[in-house]
């Protein structure tokens, strides 16, 4: 894998996913439950460490690990008042000049693609593929809100005045596009950031903000800060002088934040509980391969993941579709992120919690359809589970788990089945499998989710084409989409002209 980061400086595009020393493969099917005692099994942290060391130290400083330089009130201070007195001098380059560094930014990106797959795999976990996806969304995000700085002056009759500064705590699920996407919008909009890193993505976040610094963006501008979570971080999210806070996680976070600052100017992306209806006029093959890979993709572990499929009349009534469901999830290859075979890999830390309970237990009424089995020593890699018959308002209908977990429920018809999509605390993503417009057009004025796709997977908004956020529980704060027009506009104020005379 060391080797992906080589062919950064060596290749350029394409040939990006040269392989050389593969982790073992996992077989495809017939899991069997690890057994802890032996001591051949996999073991992904101790791999991910290994790769991780290997990967050359950054050049242009960021202290990557340590949190030591933050452990105080004080030194929280410091920064802060660093990036206040940059931000004037950023905010007078304008948007052309903030959208000139930006599309460099996309340039540093792309030239460091082969290193950024290899520390998402390493760190987080996350497959070849979808690692190379997100560093094309990071690079989308780049332009595309180098391309809105410029629309920011062009509103007549009103000022724009820029947040001063911006905190930033970004994810580990897409430790590379959402931390990018999250720290580019409000530069771009010409506010100071500090990026507060996810602690199970530390170096991720760390790679992105070198990439930016060598793209041109100042060290006082965009401030990397590893800051203990606990106190410190409390008081650097609560700190008076800080004009917004961008988040991407989980709904509770939100609230912890809110509970710290009541007026805490926030701009969340939640949690989501998200179902795809299948019809029976739907095309299921399609629907199948859709809700495998929106279930499983990342290992579940996306707040815009199926986490449930609502089977229509006939759909629900016949084995044909349950069957396909079987055979689709229990191929899928699982196993090291490293390898270009696997499909699913590790999920982020040894299953605990809801999560664990949803790999380990059953509601009532329900039964296993795809049983999913631990594969390694600790618990991080798991066989993709499929649970049928979810209960109308039980646990599994109503909780977010992700993870690697589907679970399947029935409707008479479209209307219950809409009843059923809709009854979560969250709307985040949804989906529709039909051929029919009339199904369509009766779920397009029901539905209650910011994202909706109909006849395709619910994951990988596209930057500018689908922007992403949700209603309900996924969205807290201003609501913007990320991604989408109205982004940059809520990360400072408008002054209105002054009309004369
Ligand atoms: N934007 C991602 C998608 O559309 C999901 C982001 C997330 O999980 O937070 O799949």
């Amino acid at each position: 894998l060391a080797s992906l980061a080589e062919l950064d400086a060596e290749v350029p595009e394409p040939n990006r996913r040269q392989q050389t020393d593969r982790a073992p493969q996992l077989p495809a099917s017939g899991f069997a439950n690890a057994d802890d005692s032996d001591s051949s099994l996999p073991n992904v942290r101790a791999w991910g460490r290994e790769v991780l060391a290997k990967v050359p130290a950054s050049k242009l400083g960021v202290d990557l690990v340590s949190s030591a330089a933050f452990d105080s009130n004080e030194a929280v201070d410091v920064l802060i008042e660093r990036a206040l007195a940059a931000q004037a001098e950023w905010a007078a380059q304008g948007g052309e000049g903030r959208a000139a560094l930006l599309r460099r930014a996309a340039i540093e990106l792309s030239k460091r693609r082969g290193q950024l797959i290899e520390v998402a795999a390493s760190e987080t976990g996350k497959t070849l593929a979808e690692g190379d996806v997100e560093i094309s969304e990071a690079i989308d995000f780049a332009n595309y809100y180098a391309l809105s700085a410029t629309k920011l002056e062009q509103v007549q009759g009103a000022t724009f005045v820029p947040s001063k500064l911006t905190v930033v705590t970004p994810p580990w699920n897409f430790p590379i596009a959402i931390t990018a996407g999250s720290i580019l919008a409000p530069l771009a909009a010409g506010s100071t950031v500090i990026v507060k890193p996810a602690p199970q993505a530390k170096r991720c976040a760390a790679e992105v903000v070198e990439a930016l610094w060598a793209a041109g963006i100042s060290k006082d501008v965009l401030i990397f800060a590893d800051v203990a979570e606990g106190p410190i971080g409390q008081h650097l999210i609560s700190h008076p002088s800080v004009d917004r806070v961008i988040l991407t996680g989980a709904y509770e976070t939100a609230k912890l934040f809110r509970s710290w600052r009541s007026d805490l100017p926030l701009l969340a992306e939640t949690s989501g509980k998200n179902a795809i209806i299948v019809t029976p006029s739907a095309d299921l093959d399609v629907a199948a391969k859709d809700v495998v890979k929106s279930a499983f993709g990342h290992a579940g572990q996306k707040c815009s993941a199926a986490s449930l499929v609502i089977l229509v009349g006939s759909v629900a009534d016949s084995d044909r579709f349950r069957n396909q469901l079987v055979d689709a999830a229990s191929s899928l290859k699982v196993g090291f992120p490293d390898n270009p075979e696997t499909e699913m890999g590790p999920i982020i830390e040894p299953a605990a919690g809801k999560l664990k309970t949803a790999l380990t237990t059953l509601g009532e009424g329900e039964s296993w359809l795809v049983e999913p089995h631990k594969l390694d020593v600790e618990g991080r890699l798991y066989s993709p589970g499929v649970r049928t018959g979810v209960q109308p308002n039980s646990y599994y209908h109503l909780t977010e788990f992700f993870g690697p977990v589907l679970g399947i429920m029935t409707a008479k018809n479209l209307e219950e089945a809409i009843e059923l999509q809709n009854a979560s605390a969250y709307g985040l993503t949804a989906g529709l499998h039909t051929m029919d417009a009339a199904e369509l057009s009766l779920w397009l004025e029901k539905v209650q989710a910011g994202n909706l796709y109909v006849n395709r997977g619910i994951t990988g908004a596209i930057v500018q084409r689908q922007p992403f956020g949700g209603w309900k529980r996924s969205s807290v704060g201003a609501g913007a989409k990320a991604g989408g027009p109205n982004y940059l506009v809520h990360l400072g104020s408008w002054q209105p002209a002054v009309i004369e005379g």
